[in-house]
């Protein structure tokens, strides 16, 4: 085994404290990764090029990655030395851990461990059973209040939780989490109705929908779940590139660019392709961080609109179909309206239609989906 051997690794996890603030921290610390390089070098941990040694720096907490336990208990007193003569500060020793890569750590509210060799970055337990609490703590809090209140209390907190480690190994962690939350609420009506039957109460507070038997909604709220929020891998950003720098913007918009493509269905992202992810009645850049509001907060304000209308036979083909903000769409509508073409509306036709007398004929084959609802066939 012994290329698994080689990629061992042992991290050492340290706290700085006593900084005034996170900004002055990451002033602070940045240099340190490269004088503890040379320093690693000079201490034989491996060649000048690659002294086998990394560092991950966020505000005050850092972690630094070598190759074996020794290694990294040499460090400890070299970094301690290195902040006390640079930032003059202490390193809090009940702070610093020393831990293989197979046991794990939690950095920033993630847990990152290796299973079978394998590194799965993952929402770490302490954060996980926090939100809990909290979500325990708003139903304590609430024991009487209506159900939307309680709905609307919870919604952010639980969109908010899921958002933050949606770009990593958190499914099953999503799973459990909408479990207890299930768990909670059940007490929560029970405690409401002592006299009630299990039946009456959960019609009066569940409903099922599509293939959830457990929705808790109250008319127009439904509270979210942590399932539905999707997984999207985080994409890393290249070691020295920053936003702020001129000549790494073109980097940065190609990744803005394939964070978003990564949000969308394929019929989406074909019909985001055709304007290269621009409103198509506007031409400004819809942002990947509109995509994402649109997506898990069920903010409305993109929306995939049919130039044609419905009403004129306009059908749902990537040809028809375009992103707009929904501002920009109603705006469009006032003027134009649902009962009128679009400038040039051969350019929204797939090769399987035409227009006649101002109505659009599917004269393929095959009708695309929606051509199954009858109300459709009344061009
Ligand atoms: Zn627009």
């Amino acid at each position: 085994m012994n290329w698994r051997r080689s990629r061992e690794l042992f991290y050492a996890i340290f706290t700085v404290g006593g900084l005034l603030s996170p900004l002055l921290a990451v002033i602070a610390l940045h240099g340190m990764e490269e004088d503890l390089r040379r320093k690693a070098h000079q201490m034989k941990f491996g060649s000048r090029a690659n002294p086998g040694i990394n560092v991950v720096v966020y505000a005050d907490d850092f972690i630094v990655t070598c190759k074996t336990k020794e290694q990294a208990e040499q460090l400890v007193p070299v970094i301690s030395q290195w902040l006390a003569e640079n930032v003059g500060v202490e390193l809090s020793l009940e702070k610093t851990h020393i831990t293989h890569i197979n046991d794990g750590f939690d950095f920033l509210g993630f847990n990152v461990r290796k299973y079978k060799g394998r590194l799965l970055i993952k929402p770490a337990k302490e954060n996980k059973l926090a939100v809990l609490r909290k979500i325990k703590g708003i139903l304590d809090a609430n024991k009487s209040a209506k159900q939307s209140m309680v709905i609307r209390l919870l919604n952010p907190v639980i969109r908010g939780w899921g958002n933050y480690y949606s770009t990593q190994v958190s499914k099953r962690v999503f799973g459990y989490c909408d479990h207890m939350i299930n768990q909670m609420l059940w007490k929560w009506v029970k405690r409401r109705h002592p006299k009630k039957g299990a039946w009456w109460i959960f019609q009066k507070y569940f409903t099922k929908r599509g293939n959830r038997n457990w929705v808790f909604a109250d008319g127009a709220y439904t509270l979210a779940t942590m399932s539905d929020i999707r997984i999207i891998r985080h994409i890393k950003i290249q070691g020295r590139r920053s936003p702020y720098r001129p000549g790494d913007q073109k980097y940065f918009e190609t990744r803005r660019e394939q964070l978003l493509l990564k949000r969308l269905n394929g019929f989406q992202k074909k019909v985001v392709r055709k304007t290269d992810g621009r409103c198509a009645l506007c031409g400004c850049n819809i942002s990947p961080e509109h995509f994402r509001r649109w997506q898990v907060n069920d903010d409305d304000g993109i929306l995939f609109a049919r130039m044609i209308p419905e009403r004129l036979g306009g059908h749902n083909t990537v040809e028809n179909v375009v992103v707009t903000h929904r501002w920009c769409y109603e705006k469009y509508r006032q003027v134009h309206g649902y009962d009128e073409l679009p400038d040039n509306p051969e350019r929204f036709l797939s090769y399987n239609e035409r227009i006649v007398n101002g109505y659009v004929v599917w004269t393929g084959k095959h009708a695309p989906n929606d051509e199954k609802r009858p109300d459709c066939w009344t061009a």
